[in-house]
């Protein structure tokens, strides 16, 4: 996998500290506890690159991971804390709605939804927010071993029926950091997204 050789880069507090957008980087978004941590260190096949299990809520920061020749995993703060204070919140909305919108570095974002409870509001924000920039997201449904097969399938069609509808840009499909579904083709495209 092109992540095997991540490393991390730096940590990210407010816009103006973004490094020059020289590289080509990949966003990863998603609800604090989806799985966005163990997704990234799946695809890296290491144990602790993104801090799993950590306080929800309470990585409030960018985290870039460095993949070799200016390409870059970048780690955005997980969203979707209920007791989260509203200057947080507001803090959140500024930094990654303006990350989002203006980062002309940033070839597309995967988002990672928990495949039991897919398209939260939060969810349906960051994809509005994306939207406009016309750039393309894929659409990791985590924890795909919770389900029968047939109940990850029909997750699966309506997630899908959702995008083709507001979002033609997206892609999405299964993943599991428990059983590895999914890690290959995930790879697979964001390799070709790297042009690596
Ligand atoms: P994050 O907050 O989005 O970074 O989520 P984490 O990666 O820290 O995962 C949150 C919890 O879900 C942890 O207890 C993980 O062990 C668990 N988890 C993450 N991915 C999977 C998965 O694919 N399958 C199962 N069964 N559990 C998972």
């Amino acid at each position: 996998s092109v992540f095997q050789r991540a490393a991390f880069y730096t940590t990210v507090n407010r816009l103006v500290d973004l490094p020059a957008p020289d590289g080509v980087e990949i966003a990863f978004a998603g609800r604090s506890n989806a799985g966005k941590s163990s997704a990234i260190n799946s695809l890296a096949h290491r144990g602790r690159l993104a801090f799993v299990s950590k306080t929800p809520g309470r990585t409030q920061h960018i985290n870039y991971y460095q993949l070799g020749n200016s390409r870059f995993l970048v780690d955005l703060p997980g969203y979707g804390y209920a007791r989260v204070p509203p200057e947080v919140r507001r803090h959140w909305e500024h930094l990654i709605g303006g990350y989002l919108q203006t980062r002309t570095s940033l070839y597309g974002m995967v988002l990672i939804m928990d495949v039991r409870h897919p398209l939260t509001p939060l969810d349906r924000q960051m994809l509005a927010w994306f939207a406009s920039t016309g750039k393309p997201v894929h659409v990791l449904l985590t924890k795909s071993d919770k389900l029968t097969r047939q109940q990850a399938g029909r997750a699966l069609k309506d997630v899908l029926a959702f995008l083709r509808e507001s979002y033609p840009q997206c892609t999405v499909q299964l993943f599991s950091s428990m059983t590895s579904e999914g890690v290959e083709e995930a790879a697979a495209l964001l390799g070709a997204w790297l042009g690596l």
